[in-house]
């Protein structure tokens, strides 16, 4: 089987009941992208979800010293950024979890703490970009704005500007081709610069003197949100591409879409953690968290106790008798997908990406023994141990699967999740969806291998003991 594994088209392999079954998860995950954009979004969506499909809240059953028995469901979100969820299993805990760990933060722009100011008779909110991007590529095209202003009442103000019909766009401007022959020699990375990124809010006068657009903007902000300059302060608003995800091509086989990175794996994985069918073997847990872009720093993302403070409640909830030992053995004998996105091969870019070791549109879910930069440093790198065990259950399962790096050694390269719960002691390897113009505001995928991520995951929940 292994060396037509490694060839296999996913496409030349399907029935008419697997397109079927493909086009629906594909038209689910379109919406789910469309409409969530931001990391309070997506966690919102999946603990509706969640809850349509019997999970309860974790914290509940805490509060009211509840125990939780085999088949039970249950969800866990922190600062309502990340969330946690899982199936417990028929074996002990003490035997280890099977997690499924992606990320549902996004490269984005950030608005600023004190963001509003008037210039030449224009109004501006200020930013300070978040991950890893191409700065000239968020210039000049449709933005909307996302997320929460609290009030110093405790007050939550939701603001979603720009993707409803009868919203206004936001966005960033860019010099005409008329007049760029300074801009034109530049080096890429400074072709628009992180303080040019100013959002364009207004540009209309209410009377007065001084600073008169800006008032007739925060005056729209009072009545519309009821929030004045100062709750800006304590906001967290993001820019983020205008505009619906859509199937692409003429032959509609890829998806294109604004966060994808790692959406895509947090919504696959969550899709197979609710197709879970009574009690698995082993307690599943599916785990979608934020800040991977940035380090994975801070009380929402994976650097912080979050997934071992969770383990140790559920641990607790579930046995009338917790102790530490338990616990370590349980993080010790678990193992982890870090579901993450991966560079696809494009011809138009050649030279960046070698053949031999970077993932093909088609060719199914992507494993990547390693991530890492400069020699693999700050990856994880899979024990072939465990990706044999991969093999064996993808093989019998008809997963169509390929291996992928992050391009040609010395170009560069990135990091995943992945490392931060390998400390713990379990069995960890990347494997995810291969995209298109990752980081771009709009990134592709392909369907097949968003249905073969689907079905790996599934198989990895139902199988790996
Ligand atoms: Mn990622
Ligand atoms: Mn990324």
């Amino acid at each position: 089987m292994g060396d037509k594994t490694l060839s296999k088209i996913a496409w030349e392999n399907y029935s008419e009941e697997n397109l079927l079954e493909l086009e629906d998860l594909c038209s689910k995950y379109k919406d789910f992208l469309s409409k969530n954009k931001t990391e309070r979004e997506c966690v919102n969506y999946f603990i509706n979800e969640a809850v349509k499909h019997n999970f309860k809240d974790l914290r509940e059953v805490i509060k009211n010293r509840e125990k939780l028995n085999k088949g039970d469901r249950v969800y866990y979100s922190k600062m309502d950024k990340t969330l946690i969820l899982a199936v417990i299993g028929d074996e002990s805990l003490e035997n280890g979890f099977n997690i499924i760990g992606s990320h549902i933060d996004a490269p984005r722009i950030d608005i600023k703490q004190s963001p509003v100011y008037e210039s030449d008779g224009l109004c501006y909110f200020d930013t300070h970009y978040y991950g890893g991007i191409k700065k000239y590529h968020w210039v000049a095209r449709p933005m909307c704005l996302k997320g929460v202003v609290i009030k110093s009442n405790g007050d939550k103000v939701v603001i979603n500007i720009g993707d409803d019909d009868n919203d206004p766009y936001l966005g960033f401007s860019d010099l005409l081709p008329h007049l760029w022959k300074d801009q034109a020699m530049k080096k890429g990375v400074d072709v628009i610069e992180g303080e040019q990124l100013n959002l364009l809010v207004g540009s209309r006068s209410l009377d007065g003197k001084k600073d008169k657009v800006k008032k007739l903007i925060l005056s729209i902000l009072s009545e519309k949100y009821g929030i004045c300059e100062e709750d800006l302060i304590s906001a967290e608003l993001e820019v983020v591409p205008a505009g619906p995800a859509k199937d692409y091509g003429l032959d509609r086989s890829m998806i294109i879409g604004y966060g994808q990175d790692d959406r895509v794996c947090a919504f696959t994985s969550f899709m197979s953690m609710l197709k879970i069918d009574g009690i698995p073997k082993r307690t599943s847990i599916c785990m979608l968290v934020d800040k991977e872009e940035i380090g994975s720093t801070g009380a929402t993302g994976m650097e912080s106790k979050l997934f071992e403070n969770f383990s140790a409640e559920l641990l607790n909830s579930c046995r009338d008798n917790y102790s530490e030992i338990v616990l370590k053995r349980s993080l010790d004998r678990s193992y982890m997908l870090s579901a993450d996105v991966t560079c696809a091969y494009d011809p138009n870019f050649p030279n960046e990406t070698p053949k031999q070791s970077t993932a093909f549109f088609g060719k199914g879910v992507t494993i990547s023994k390693y991530t890492g930069s400069r020699g693999k440093s700050g990856c994880n790198d899979a024990n072939p141990e465990f990706l044999a065990k991969l093999r064996d259950i993808f093989n019998r399962e008809g997963i169509c699967y390929q291996v992928g790096e992050l391009g040609k050694v010395d170009q560069g390269g990135g990091g995943t999740i992945a490392y931060f719960l390998s400390r713990y002691g379990m069995e960890v390897v990347d494997i995810g969806v291969p995209l298109q113009n990752m980081h771009a505001p709009f990134e592709v995928s392909s369907k097949a291998d968003i249905y073969e991520t689907y079905k790996a995951y599934g198989t990895f929940y139902k199988y790996l003991v």
